[in-house]
């Protein structure tokens, strides 16, 4: 039996905070005395190297003495941002900004630490990397509070080079690190000639500079296009592309170094999970609301409070041909919150990877118990186009039918065109492998993206669902959307897919479809998402 609250406590802590984990050293927990609840694996680390005893009880004892009584003080206080110096094993001073947020349910405290360069750093001598003679993070982030001091307006641009690792595994450090090189000496060339650049991580340069919207826009389009071309290392030629995320000074109301490396990480993020080889700037309005929303939804799955509905679908002939999955979150604190809502915040910040894990095997274990009474039938699960990215994907796919003991080829995984369109090496690796062990593959809202039928015969698909955009117009009188719809049936006929109608709503859209020979109709006309039980009694063939 898998129980709807079955994500526990510590396990969402880690698998929450990928953004804030990479983003700061330390992430700490604590209830509002400052008692400490959770600190994230690489913060544990980190404290114990600086500090060689074990982890205090509070947040507070992580300071030095004189700085004691200032932080407890905060506790109580409206201040989100302070600076401290840790207690440290050598003596050494260890500066670092601190940034709280109150987490939903008032009662505990999410503290991020990142450590600054003491004053005796400015000059950034021996904080400059090796490879590239950048300058790293701590004279980074010391850069940013050195513009913010002067109220300059600027842009803060992470660039991170995709699937570097793979370069590095396939090629040797050698080439990877000339990579590398002759990266920063592109960025350099592309973007304007006052480009303040640093090296973040291995993978992930940092730029700062001033400039219009409009400029922004034709730089980092050109750093894409500049990215695209080959580089020629060693005689090889390889290929590789960048994702960037952009954050400016003048995001949010009182802006630090933190805040514009976490937003900046924030847009990259997104900008992965919408395929990569882009650029994105940060959403400051969405992201106002997104903090709050993603504590939210871990205190959710804490609690239990996701379910999953299933919306039927049906033959042509009427008969129950299966369901498609659809998560629901019914927020102890917020009330019903749509999934319009969540899952885009979610996808931003890697949390659906986990919800999507136990939706799939929520789904699994339901489709268990419909098969005896409905052999043939077809459970449909959404995937995100982040979920492919978890290495183990087609792992945690086999192990939900596994698991639920259900034919693989009765579980239908919904994708969509930009997943197959951005697909990585991964991506397809992880469909070939689902699609050889039997698991099917529909194309989610057909139609919006790219349409370009060459994915479809490359992978081979089950079906598309064509969006209810399509068939919203269809019977207004109008020739056209009809002729539309017919042409995408007759299409994806000819290559031997079934075609979904989404969201039917009307007896003229279903009659038009019926004649157009569409093979499964899902729509309010014909059944609204219901609780699993109801799905379960349906009274149908
Ligand atoms: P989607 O995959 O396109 O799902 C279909 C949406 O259309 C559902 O909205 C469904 O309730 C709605 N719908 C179906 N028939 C009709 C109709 O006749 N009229 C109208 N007006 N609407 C209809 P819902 O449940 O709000 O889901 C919205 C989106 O959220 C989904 O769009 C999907 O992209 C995402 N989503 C939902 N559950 C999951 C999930 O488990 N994983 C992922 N990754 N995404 C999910
Ligand atoms: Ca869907
Ligand atoms: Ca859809």
């Amino acid at each position: 039996m898998v129980s709807s609250a079955e994500p526990k406590s510590n396990q969402v802590a880690t698998a929450g905070m990928p953004t804030l984990e990479r983003m700061f050293d330390c992430v700490l927990r604590t209830d509002l005395a400052g008692e400490i609840a959770y600190v994230s694996p690489r913060g544990r680390d980190w404290l114990e190297k600086i500090s060689r005893t074990s982890m205090p009880d509070n947040l507070c004892q992580l300071f030095q003495l004189a700085d004691q009584g200032r932080i407890a003080a905060q506790l109580h206080s409206e201040e989100e941002r302070s600076l401290g110096t840790l207690q440290s094993a050598d003596g050494a001073d260890v500066p670092v900004a601190m940034r709280r947020m109150k987490l939903i349910d008032g009662k505990q405290f999410l503290f991020c630490l990142l450590e600054t360069p003491g004053p005796g750093l400015a000059g950034g001598g021996s904080h400059r990397d090796d490879l590239t003679a950048l300058p790293t993070r701590p004279a980074i982030v010391l850069e940013i509070d050195r513009r913010l001091g002067r109220s300059e307006t600027f842009w803060f641009a992470l660039f991170n080079i995709d699937k570097f690792r793979l370069i590095n595994e396939s090629f040797g450090v050698a080439v990877a690190d000339a990579l590398l090189v002759e990266a920063a000496k592109r960025l350099k060339a592309i973007m304007p000639a006052d480009t303040w650049l640093g090296r973040l991580g291995a993978d992930e340069f940092a730029c700062l500079w001033g400039g219009s919207e409009a400029e922004l826009q034709q730089h980092l389009d050109e750093v894409l296009l500049e990215f695209a071309r080959p580089f020629v290392i060693d005689g090889k030629r390889l290929y590789m592309c960048a994702t960037i995320g952009v954050s400016s000074s003048t995001d949010g109301q009182s802006p630090g170094a933190g805040s514009l490396l976490a937003n900046a990480d924030t847009a990259l993020i997104a900008a992965k999970a919408s395929g990569g080889s882009c650029w994105k700037r940060y959403a400051e309005r969405r992201a106002g609301l997104d903090y709050s929303l993603v504590s939210a939804i871990y205190n959710g799955i804490e609690n239990g409070e996701f379910f999953l509905v299933y919306q039927p679908q049906f033959g042509i002939d009427g008969r129950l041909y299966g369901a498609e999955a659809l998560m629901r979150w019914s927020s102890y604190d917020r009330g019903f919150v749509s999934p319009g809502q969540f899952i885009p915040v979610a996808e931003q910040f890697g949390i659906i990877s986990f919800l999507g894990r136990w939706a799939l095997r929520v789904a699994c274990h339901h489709l268990k118990q419909i098969l005896p009474s409905h052999p043939g039938f077809l459970m449909s699960v959404n995937v995100a186009a982040s979920q492919f990215g978890a290495p183990d994907f087609a792992d945690q796919v086999m192990a939900a039918v596994q698991e639920a003991d259900v034919p693989p080829s009765s579980l239908v995984l919904e994708i969509t065109e930009s997943t197959l369109m951005h697909n990585s090496e991964r991506t397809e690796a992880a469909l070939a492998s689902l699609r050889a062990a039997g698991i099917r593959f529909s194309i989610d809202d057909f139609g919006t993206g790219f349409s370009s039928l060459a994915y479809l015969t490359r992978f081979p698909v089950y079906a598309i669902k064509i969006d209810k955009s399509f068939i919203d117009p269809v019977g207004s009188g109008e020739a056209a959307p009809d002729r539309l719809v017919q042409a995408m049936i007759n299409l994806a006929h000819s290559i031997d897919l079934k075609v979904v109608a989404e969201g039917v709503e009307t007896e003229t859209q279903r009659q038009f479809l019926a004649l157009s020979h569409c093979d499964i109709l899902q729509g309010y006309l014909t059944g609204r998402p219901i609780a699993f039980d109801q799905l379960l009694n349906l009274d149908v063939r």
